[in-house]
């Protein structure tokens, strides 16, 4: 069971909730706007509905409206992966209709993305909470991680230019400063930005997008099951990954990418795997 209750939202935290989107709109919202456009082209449904819109019109705003979903569902990625928004927080459509200046059916289709995703739960006519994963899928989420991120490695070493070195020693070097400020909160979220610059390095969009679903669902894990405010990854280990990949280290870097995940799973106290009473069980000495 969940140690969190819902947070209460202290006061001022509207002004802050729309930092994280402008302050990070680069490796999130580049793997789900590749990967929303042809949900969003198909869907359609956006806003411009008023009479007497020209084509242009109507189809600009529809436009707006679908980068404005993508900037909320990219807000709450963030914020999760800084653990600022904690398991069972109560997402109201009303306040993000506010801070957003955008229609209901805007919030909705953002956090039908979201809770298409595992980060969202939609409890009908109670309104959205941040996830609370359970054990199993806690484990589930980390051998998908496993999977995933030993073929993400080697892509990215195959696909090295100097560029790309660049950006993860930049990436790494932004990890250290937050870390050295003690601004704890952009150090957890750099520390799952790491792993997703990776699979963008990759160069496969598929593996890309189930990456920031996964990175996102190890935020909520790591909040309920090790503790909130805790980084997920030791940053000498993103060093030495980098030095395997400058290397080019396959089997090196395939191998140190999988103990990485495994160490960071063996810290969770995930107990032993939830099991259902049967009534005689439960009603025993009752
Ligand atoms: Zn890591």
């Amino acid at each position: 069971m969940s140690k969190h209750t819902p947070a209460e939202r202290p006061p001022g935290r509207r002004a802050r909730a729309a930092e994280p989107a402008a302050a990070n709109e680069g490796i999130i919202e580049g793997a789900v706007e590749m990967a929303a456009k042809p949900a969003n082209k198909a869907a359609g449904d956006t806003a411009g509905n008023a009479p007497g819109n020209t084509a242009a019109n109507a189809s600009g705003k529809k436009r707006g409206a679908a980068a404005v979903d993508l900037r909320i569902y990219s807000a709450v990625v963030n914020a999760v992966m800084s653990h600022k928004l904690p398991p069972g927080t109560r997402l109201g459509e009303a306040e993000f209709c506010e801070l957003y200046e955008v229609s209901r059916t805007t919030v909705r289709k953002a956090l039908q993305r979201l809770a298409h995703d595992h980060i969202v739960v939609l409890r009908p006519n109670r309104g959205a909470v941040v996830a609370s994963p359970s054990p199993q899928e806690a484990r589930d989420v980390f051998t998908a991680r496993r999977a995933i991120e030993r073929a993400i490695v080697p892509l990215v070493i195959r696909h090295v230019t100097p560029a790309s070195i660049g950006r993860i020693r930049a990436a790494l070097d932004a990890e250290e400063a937050a870390r050295r400020s003690g601004d704890r909160a952009a150090w957890i979220r750099l520390g799952g930005e790491f792993h997703l610059l990776l699979a963008e390095l990759a160069g496969n969009a598929v593996l890309q997008r189930f990456m920031v679903e996964l990175v996102s669902r190890s935020s909520l894990i790591i909040a309920v099951y090790e503790n909130p405010g805790v980084p997920m990854c030791g940053n000498h280990e993103h060093h030495d990954l980098l030095a395997l990949i400058e290397n080019g280290d396959e089997q090196g870097a395939t191998a140190l990418i999988e103990h990485h995940l495994e160490e960071i799973e063996a810290r969770l106290h995930l107990g032993t795997p939830e099991r259902k009473l049967s009534l005689a069980e439960a009603l025993a000495g009752c």
